[in-house]
């Protein structure tokens, strides 16, 4: 086995130039983040803008020095979110959608149990985040148990659901 350093190197440089790039994407975030954000004093991360952040920027490169596909992800203001979009020929993707309902009683008998970490109680709550990526509508579900609600509503920045709110009434 060679151990020579410059020949690994070439290795991991050829192989970087095949990887395939994933495409650039852009898409708005929901209203509730966009005033949290500006809240907290975060502005459009462009160099010199101090714009209101509406939107996400994502475009992936190939770094020779880490020999890897990077990604750079930027928060930005409408102008360099639509001026990013307009350079890479693609849309911004409206924002996505947050929310919580109580499983009905059939989804209770059949669910699994929370997605909390390692939590796995029995699930009393739904978390659906929809989205779209590059024109494609998709979504995730989380199951939650009570406990891990408020958990869950506050790493989504919505409301937490009330107990016995909504659901199998
Ligand atoms: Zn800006
Ligand atoms: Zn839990």
């Amino acid at each position: 086995m060679t151990t020579e350093p410059g020949l690994n190197r070439d290795a991991e440089l050829a192989a970087l130039k095949r990887e395939p790039l994933p495409r650039p994407h852009a898409w708005r975030i929901r209203q509730t983040e966009v005033e949290r954000l500006a809240a907290r004093g975060d502005r459009c991360e462009t160099r010199r803008c101090h714009g209101v952040i509406v939107a996400v920027t994502r475009r992936w490169w190939r770094s020779t020095e880490a020999a890897r596909v990077l990604l750079a992800e930027h928060l930005v203001c409408e102008q360099h979110g639509t001026e990013f979009a307009e350079r890479h020929h693609i849309g911004v993707d409206p924002p996505g959608e947050v929310t919580v309902r109580h499983l009905d009683a059939a989804e209770l008998a059949e669910a699994d149990g929370c997605d909390w970490q390692a939590c796995r109680t029995v699930a009393a709550w739904v978390f659906t985040e929809s989205y779209t990526t590059r024109g494609e509508p998709d979504s995730d579900a989380y199951l939650s148990c009570d406990r891990h609600a408020a958990a869950f509503a506050d790493r989504f920045h919505i409301d937490a659901p009330e107990a016995g709110e909504g659901g199998a009434r």
